[in-house]
C-alpha cells in the first residue's frame, strides 16, 4: 500500500542523510518535497498542511541546521509526526461492558462491512474466548442475510435466525434479546450499506443506533478509494459519532493516502485493518509500525 510514497520519501531523506550540514533553505527544500509527496498518495490537503507545519516548527526548535546529524534528525521528526498522524497508540474494540456489548458496524456497500463483521467475530471467539453473536440488519440486498450466515457457519460463529419481513431496528432488538437469553458477550450489527451516503441510510443508521446503543460503533472503509474513504467517514461520524474505524484492503496497491488522513480528519482512531480476502486477515493497527513501513 505505501510502497510508491515509501520509495519517494527515502529519495528525499537521502539526499539529506549523509551530510554533515544542512542549510535552514536545504531543510525547507525537503519539506517541500515531503508535502507534494504526501499530497500525490492523496493524504487530505489540510492534513498535508498541518503536518508539514509542524515538522517545520520542530526541525527549527530542535536547532536541526547545527545538529550533528541533521538529515537523520529531520526523518526522526518526520517519523514522530507520522505516527502522532496516525494516533499514537494502537486501539483495539472496546468491550468494557455489560454483556451482551453490542457492535454495530456501518460503512458503504462494498467497503468489506459483512466480511469484516465476521473477521471481527472471529478474532473476538478465538483471542478473547468471546461468545458472539452475529445479525445481519440489511434487508435490501437479498443475499446479504445469508451471506452472513454462511460465514458464521465457517468460522461457528452463531448467526441470529433470519426472519423475513423484519425490518433492521426489529432485527436489532431481536439480535440482543437472543444475546441476552443466550448468554452472549459480544453482539454484533451488521447494516445495511449503499453504493453512496444519502439521506434514508443515514436516518437507518440514527435509528438502529438509538435503538441498539452500541458500545462501538465501527465504520468500514475501502483504503483503495483514497480521498472518497476519508470524506464517507465523515459523513458518518457526523451522523452517528462513530468509535472507531476498520480499514480494509490494506493488502491492495492503493496510495495509502485514507489511512494517513482518517484519523486526523475525523478524529476517531484506526482500530483494525483488512490485509485480505481471507477470514483471518485482520490486524491491529500500529501506527509506529505503519510509519516505519513508510519511512523504510
Ligand atoms: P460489504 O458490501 O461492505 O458487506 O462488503 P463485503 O464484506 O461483501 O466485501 C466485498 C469484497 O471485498 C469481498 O469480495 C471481500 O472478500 C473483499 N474484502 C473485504 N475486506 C478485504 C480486505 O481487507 N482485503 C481484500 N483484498 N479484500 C477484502
Amino acid at each position: 500500500m505505501f510502497d510508491t510514497l515509501s520509495d519517494r520519501l527515502s529519495g528525499i531523506f537521502d539526499k539529506i542523510t549523509g551530510r554533515g550540514a544542512l542549510s535552514e533553505k536545504d531543510v525547507s527544500e525537503a519539506l517541500r518535497e515531503v508535502r507534494r509527496a504526501l499530497l500525490e498518495a492523496d493524504v487530505a490537503l489540510e492534513v498535508v498542511r498541518a503536518f508539514t507545519e509542524k515538522v517545520r516548527e520542530r526541525a527549527v526548535g530542535a536547532e536541526v541546521v547545527r545538529s550533528v546529524k541533521p538529515g537523520q534528525m529531520v526523518v526522526k521528526i518526520v517519523h514522530d509526526q507520522l505516527v502522532e498522524m496516525l494516533g499514537e497508540e494502537a486501539s483495539e474494540i472496546n468491550l468494557h461492558a455489560a454483556p451482551p456489548v453490542a457492535i454495530m458496524m456501518v460503512g458503504l456497500q462494498g467497503s468489506g462491512k459483512t466480511t469484516s463483521t465476521a473477521k471481527i467475530a472471529k478474532r473476538l471467539s478465538e483471542r478473547e474466548k468471546k461468545k458472539v453473536l452475529m445479525a445481519s440488519l440489511d434487508t435490501r440486498r437479498p443475499a446479504a442475510q445469508e451471506q452472513l450466515k454462511v460465514l458464521g457457519e465457517q468460522i461457528g460463529v452463531a448467526t441470529l435466525p433470519i426472519i423475513e419481513g423484519q425490518g433492521p431496528v426489529d432485527i436489532a432488538k431481536r439480535a440482543q434479546n437472543a444475546a441476552r437469553l443466550g448468554g452472549y458477550d459480544v453482539v454484533m450489527l451488521d447494516t445495511a450499506g449503499r453504493t453512496h451516503i444519502d439521506e434514508p441510510l443515514m436516518i437507518e443508521m440514527e435509528e438502529v443506533k438509538r435503538a441498539s446503543n452500541p458500545h462501538e460503533i465501527l465504520l468500514v472503509a475501502d483504503a483503495l478509494t483514497g480521498q472518497d474513504a476519508v470524506n464517507v467517514a465523515r459523513s458518518f461520524n457526523e451522523r452517528c459519532a462513530v468509535t472507531g474505524i476498520v480499514l480494509t484492503r490494506i493488502d491492495g496497491d492503493g496510495r495509502g493516502g485514507a489511512a494517513l488522513s482518517m484519523r486526523a480528519v475525523t478524529g476517531k482512531p484506526i482500530k483494525l485493518i483488512g490485509t485480505g480476502e481471507k477470514i483471518d486477515a485482520i490486524e491491529a493497527f500500529h501506527p509506529s509500525r505503519i510509519a516505519d513501513r513508510i519511512l523504510g
